[in-house]
């Protein structure tokens, strides 16, 4: 048996009744495959057996060359892949994620939302953005402080090249069911504020492998799933 495939179908059975237990819909969640440290070859696999469209990566030039690999190895005609960056977002890094992916889920200040819209060429669809919260406080640094993800969404949102979708987090990790939701849920709390001030956010892009569960029990909307996938990554 495969392995990718075989973890694809467990991790999809897992959404499945996690979102049942939660009382939701599992078709409300869609399944990001992070790939990052993973070879060209293994996105191919997931992509052509495994019927996966939407794929995550870290590192800029990493994810760039492994989107065009795949143009070359996927049969002409073929449904494209959503390519997601996730990584940190660098000023001097914006220009191939406008260029390349369909996704940013890591938009943490206006200066990098004004560099993605001004360099997202005018063929392609504006980029899909997130704005990532830091609802971690000083344990984390990245993402912005909740009390600024207004203001950044509005700037997203006016901006021609980007269209806003959502927020996303990363928490710190913990292993506690319930100290997991606990983070998730200011996350959701934030979007609900959000919302009730007027703006469109469609999206919580929230859970990893090991906080699945918690962040499907709070209303995640796209789960970002590496290792149980992919297995474990030898590189950071
Ligand atoms: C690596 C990574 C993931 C996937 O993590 P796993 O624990 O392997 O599922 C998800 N989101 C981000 C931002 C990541 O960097």
């Amino acid at each position: 048996m495969n392995a990718i495939l075989d973890n694809l179908q467990a991790v999809r059975a897992n959404i499945a009744q996690t979102a049942r237990r939660a009382g939701r819909s599992p078709e409300g969640i869609r399944l990001l495959a992070v790939s990052k440290t993973r070879p060209a070859a293994e996105v191919f696999e997931a992509a052509v057996m495994g019927g996966q469209r939407d794929f995550g990566e870290n590192y800029v030039q990493e994810g760039v060359g492994k989107i065009a690999a795949l143009q070359g190895l996927l049969p002409p005609g073929y449904p494209p892949l959503a390519w997601h960056f996730i990584g940190p977002l660098q000023g001097n890094k914006t220009r191939l994620v406008a260029e390349c992916f369909d996704w940013a889920h890591s938009v943490d200040r206006p200066r990098v939302a004004e560099r993605l819209s001004r360099q997202r060429p005018a063929a392609l669809p504006p980029l899909e953005v997130c704005v990532q919260v830091n609802i971690s406080g000083e344990a984390s640094k990245s993402g912005c402080a909740p009390a600024e993800a207004a203001a950044l969404c509005r700037a997203v949102a006016a901006l021609p090249g980007l269209r806003l979708r959502g927020l996303m987090a990363i928490p710190v990790p913990v292993d506690e069911f319930d100290a997991q939701r606990a983070q998730f849920a200011r996350l959701r709390q934030l979007q609900e504020t959000l919302c009730a001030e007027g703006l469109a956010l469609d999206t919580l892009s929230m859970g990893m492998t090991h906080d699945l569960a918690a962040a499907i029990h709070e209303g995640s909307t796209l789960v970002r799933v590496g290792t149980a996938i992919f297995g474990e990554r030898n590189t950071p």
